[in-house]
């Protein structure tokens, strides 16, 4: 597999926040890509059991944890004019903007995250737990000022680029020469295809030769990330060939209302989906921006009204100890494991299949994506597995765009330019395939032992999706 030649050059300085799982894979990806004096970067983070790393590299580490009241004090000084990368759990994405908006400083993160506690917080409504509030919050910044790329790892950020491009392969395959730039070509086109919806479908097969033990969450990237999005409401981007509302399903009175939530956490709700090499798989329905911004992206209003908008929500199957530990989490009702472990150099096998699957158009449905194994990743670059690997190269191609656009504002994955980002991604991706399907998620309910509420007048309304 070729590397991807693509170099800049960047003054600095650069200030990575959070040095877990994204934050040790993306620094020698970082170097790698982007040539800037290494004694202008500092990496941040309260635990310093990594700190080796990037001292080796010549990058300085400070052992801080970030709070509302010493994040300005400690950044402003280091990061004033640079770039502020987010790799870390618990420090607000909406703080560091306001900031780097008042200090001239290039931003980006993996996920919107709130201040420790933000997610879990029973003071406040339900509604304002979701991942659908942060993102309002964020956006409502300003879409001008230096270039803020919010959401940008894998997913949310990667499906982004990858939708795009399925949708295009789908159109020619139709017969249809195009080529979409603005917002509303990309929806138009979207709607002219028939596509009723887009699964974000990831299965993720990596196992290790080390077995879950009791009371210990495993997974293949940050467990306190995925335990906290697992918690939030279930959202999804609700398209406007739905049928029936769910009875659990709550709409936003406020911002662009291309997304529901459901009144139970992700982490319990559980969608049929498929993806190439694993066939039909049953996914969690875990809250993810992308689920919200391709909905809005690709959503055609006229005079208040939706004229089309696709369904759009993640089916995520996490490797197999994630789900163990999922199991595990659900029968302590949810209350959390004492002990974290994130697979790395005890994986043996397995890969990350990771793509999105356009679904409802003449075709029935098509999936787009990367299939990465845990040996190719290994073979590409240090300190991660192929989760990591995702997201990590999503991170460097989403600052060179940055470096390279730097008066954007705050900006979601859909707003890049996506041929750009996977030039730069596309050789850390494994095989990107595309594949259709004659899956539909009524497939085999013919004959229910125990028929349920579907219809079966259309196999891809959300009702059949959603598993009761
Ligand atoms: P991790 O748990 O491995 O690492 C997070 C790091 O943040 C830890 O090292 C922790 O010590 C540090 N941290 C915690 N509190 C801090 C504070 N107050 N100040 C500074 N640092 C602090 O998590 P990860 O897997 O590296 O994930 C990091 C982020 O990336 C999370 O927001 C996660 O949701 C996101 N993520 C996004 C994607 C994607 O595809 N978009 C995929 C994986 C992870």
């Amino acid at each position: 597999m070729r590397l991807s030649p693509t170099t800049i050059d960047y003054d600095g300085p650069i200030v990575v926040i959070g040095f877990g799982s994204i934050g040790k894979g993306a620094l020698p990806l970082i170097l790698r890509h982007i040539r800037t004096p290494r004694r202008r970067m500092v990496v941040i983070d309260p635990d310093d059991s990594a700190r080796r790393l990037a001292e080796l590299e010549g990058v300085r580490f400070e052992k801080v944890a970030l709070n509302p009241e010493n994040y300005r004090e400690v950044l402003a000084p280091i990061a004033k004019g640079g770039f502020l990368v987010n790799l870390s759990v618990d420090v607000s994405s909406a703080a560091l903007i306001r900031l780097c908006r008042e200090i001239g400083t290039l931003y980006l993160d993996t996920c919107i995250e709130p201040w420790a506690g933000g997610y879990l917080d029973k003071s406040k409504p339900l509604a304002a737990r979701t991942n659908y509030a942060l993102r309002e919050e964020v956006r409502a910044i300003s879409r001008e000022g230096p270039t803020a790329v919010v959401a940008h790892g894998a997913n949310p950020g990667t499906v982004s680029h990858l939708y795009k491009r399925a949708l295009v392969r789908l159109a020619a395959d139709l017969g249809h020469t195009v080529a979409p730039h603005t917002r509303a070509e990309w929806a138009h086109l979207a709607r002219e295809l028939g596509v009723k919806g887009i699964h974000i479908a990831e299965r993720d097969t990596q196992w290790a030769d080390i077995p879950k033990q009791p009371d210990e969450f495993v997974n293949t990237w940050s467990i306190e990330g995925f335990v906290a999005e697992g918690l939030q409401p279930a959202e999804l981007g609700w398209g406007s060939h739905e049928r029936q509302v769910p009875p659990e399903a709550t709409f936003h009175e406020h911002g662009c209302r291309a997304a529901i939530f459901l009144t139970r956490p992700g982490a319990t709700t559980r969608v049929r989906s498929w993806t190439p090499r694993a066939g039909p798989i049953q996914g969690y329905l875990i809250t993810h921006n992308e689920s919200i911004s391709i909905a809005d992206y690709l959503s055609i209003e006229e005079n208040g009204e939706t004229l089309y908008r696709p369904t759009v929500h993640y089916a995520y199957h996490p490797c197999d100890d994630a789900i163990l530990s999922l199991h595990e989490l659900q029968g302590r009702n949810l209350r959390r494991q004492s002990k974290f472990r994130l697979m790395n150099d005890e994986i043996v096998d397995g890969m990350d299949e990771l793509g999105v699957l356009l679904y409802g158009h003449s075709r029935n449905a098509f999936w787009y994506g990367s299939q990465l194994t845990i040996h190719q990743a290994r073979a590409l670059a240090p300190y991660q597995n192929a989760t990591g690997l995702q997201v990590t190269s999503a991170v460097v191609a989403g600052m060179i765009w940055a470096i390279e656009n730097p008066r954007r504002g705050v900006v979601d994955a859909d707003e890049l330019d996506h041929d750009r980002i996977l030039s730069i991604q596309e050789p850390y991706l494994g095989r990107l395939v595309g594949a259709y399907t004659d899956w539909t998620p009524m497939d085999n309910r013919d004959g229910d032992l125990f028929p349920e509420d579907v219809d079966r007048d259309d196999p891809w309304q959300f009702r059949n999706v959603i598993m009761r």
